[in-house]
């Protein structure tokens, strides 16, 4: 592990002045970054520790919305009052993911910016790695490739995105707050983590320098009927191999909108227009999510070793899909 000086942040001016020396880098619970310097993956010069800027509260605003600070620790954020009741769905994937241990450490920021998970990555050993080393080409296509993506990936990079928080962020519709040396700026979360096209080094819309703040959650038709259902090897501290954030505003029995996003199957949460409008207006049965899934995993390409994520993200939409509508 390559040293580096620390400091710590006492206020977000100074972070964002710190963050322009070349070779710098945000710490928040150091949870991956960490893991990636002792790789060898990251080498940053200098560590800016931002996990103390006082960013940590969960407040309602007066329009109905909440705002979360980019700072809470994941375990604060599943717990919260405001957070399990109105956003079910983000408590259940956040306590689905990691360990308590690194839930306690784990930063909001910190999360929706942990790398992906592919082997070729995090084994130096490997020279083909474009997200690493770009231009180098890519193990995974003609590796083992049992954990990548089967949509939305590209010959430069298959990998997945890791994160259970940012499944259901997507599906919540959230949008992120950041500041950077121009001010602050808000990006969906649809349009935060990015399709590796032909730069899989960028995982995210996010620029050099650029502190994420907040992020908020607008007011949400869908705390009665939320489920995150997520399917990995063990049933507990692994990583998901499809996971399903689904939640519905159901009245009667029929669909009034949905919200609808899987993890584990691509390089961004994957949520599709498509899919929520097959639900939308019509009464949750067989049909109508079983329409859903397809129109969710249309387009999909598996590879050699994945090609079972096809058919187990379509059940497990219709199983998520069910729980929260109290079918199952
Ligand atoms: C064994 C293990 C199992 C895990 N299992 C799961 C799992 O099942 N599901 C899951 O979702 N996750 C899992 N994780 C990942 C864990 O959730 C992440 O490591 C954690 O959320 C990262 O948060 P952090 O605050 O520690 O980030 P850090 O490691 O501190 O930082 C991660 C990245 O974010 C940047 N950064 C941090 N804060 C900010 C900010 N405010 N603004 C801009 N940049 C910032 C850093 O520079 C770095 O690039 C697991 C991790 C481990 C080690
Ligand atoms: S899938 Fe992406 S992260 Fe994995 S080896 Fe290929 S380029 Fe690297």
């Amino acid at each position: 592990m390559n040293p580096a000086a620390y400091r710590r942040a006492a206020s977000v001016e100074e972070a964002l002045r710190l963050a322009q020396e070349p070779g710098a880098a945000f710490i928040g619970g150091g949870t991956n970054l960490l893991d990636l310097m002792k790789g060898g993956v990251a080498a940053p010069h200098t560590l800016i520790d931002v996990s103390r800027l006082p960013l940590a509260a969960i407040t309602e605003l007066p329009d109905g919305s909440v705002r979360i600070g980019a700072m809470a620790r994941n375990t604060d954020v599943a717990n919260h009052a405001l957070i399990r009741i109105r956003y079910p769905l983000l408590s259940q994937a956040l306590l689905a993911g990691a360990s308590p241990q690194l839930r306690n450490m784990a930063t909001v920021g910190g999360n929706l910016l942990q790398r992906t998970r592919c082997y070729y990555f995090y084994d130096t050993g490997f020279d083909r790695c474009n997200k690493r080393l770009p231009g180098s080409g890519c193990a995974a296509r003609d590796g083992y490739n049992r954990i990548h993506a089967v949509l939305g990936a590209s010959d430069a990079c298959i990998a997945t995105n890791p994160s259970d928080m940012s499944v259901a962020l997507a599906a919540l519709r959230a949008v992120v707050r950041v500041r950077g040396a121009g001010g602050e700026r808000t990006i969906a979360i649809g349009d935060f983590h990015r399709l590796p096209g032909d730069a899989p080094e960028r995982d995210t819309t996010l620029n050099q320098g650029e502190l994420i703040t907040a992020v908020d959650l607008p007011r949400s038709p869908f705390a009665e009927h939320a489920h995150y259902l997520k399917i990995r090897d063990r049933a507990s501290y692994a990583f998901a191999l499809v996971s399903v954030a689904a939640a519905l505003d159901l009245r009667d029995g029929v669909v009034r909108e949905a919200a609808l996003a899987l993890g584990g199957v691509a390089h961004k949460p994957w949520r599709t227009a498509q899919a929520e409008a097959a639900l939308a207006g019509r009464t949750l049965d067989a049909q109508s999510m079983q329409a859903a899934a397809a129109a969710l995993l249309q387009g999909a390409r598996p590879y050699q070793h994945n090609g079972f994520k096809v058919d187990l993200a379509r059940r497990a939409v219709i199983r998520a899909l069910s729980t929260a509508g109290g079918l199952a």
